[in-house]
């Protein structure tokens, strides 16, 4: 009988890794987390590489298997998007979703959060994935909840300055202020823009 649905207990949790373990080592850490009254893993947020290795071939199966064996165990999990960490694959084919920090440099891939949310190419490949994930997950006895993104503005990307953000930030300020002068007026001298090509206008505002 699974044990989804009749959640009484106080959720108890941690986040989990299985992209990074071996088959045999889950039932040894299971073991631990029900040792340790875990009742909850989340997981998932940074395995797009391995739930979409290759552009378009999507793999779940690893995933579900370690949701499956928790879950049999009483543990359940919080299913994350992988949104916060772009595969190898989609940063080489479009170069522009990585994100530009405030000396104007496109940071390199790796790590996690290399990406600029404005990005449409980013957010259209993000949209796939999430669906993907639902559709493979859909019905699960044993998901309990959505993790979306991680940690938003972390590594610094909440403060990318790509075109894209610029531009959008630029719209933002017009409608906002309605024109320079409004906005010189209303920021009481603390900056003077002489005009919308005002260089450093995102170094300024978003990026100290
Ligand atoms: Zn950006």
């Amino acid at each position: 009988m699974p044990h989804a649905g009749k959640e009484d207990r106080m959720r108890y949790g941690v986040s989990y890794y299985p992209e990074h373990k071996e088959e045999e080592e889950l039932s040894a850490d299971l073991a631990l987390l029900k040792q340790s009254g875990i009742n909850t893993v989340r997981m998932g947020e940074f395995a797009w590489c391995r739930m979409e290795p290759s552009e378009g071939n999507f793999s779940f199966g690893w995933l579900e298997e370690a949701v499956n064996e928790l879950g049999e165990a009483g543990i359940q999990t919080i299913l994350c998007t992988p949104t916060a960490c772009p595969p190898a694959w989609l940063a080489e084919k479009h170069p522009d979703i990585l994100y530009v920090d405030n000396r104007r440099i496109r940071r390199p891939f790796g790590g996690r959060r290399h990406y600029c949310y404005n990005n449409e190419t980013y957010r259209a490949y993000s949209v796939r994935i999430a669906e993907e994930l639902a559709k493979a997950f859909a019905g699960n006895p044993y998901v309990a909840g959505v993790q979306i993104d991680n940690e938003p503005a972390q590594e610094g990307t909440g403060r990318c300055c790509c075109p894209v953000c610029e531009g959008k930030f630029r719209e933002y300020l017009r409608q906002t202020y309605g024109s320079i002068e409004a906005f010189n007026r209303r920021t009481a001298g603390a900056a003077v823009f002489s005009g919308p090509r005002s260089t450093g206008i995102l170094r300024r505002f978003r990026c100290l």
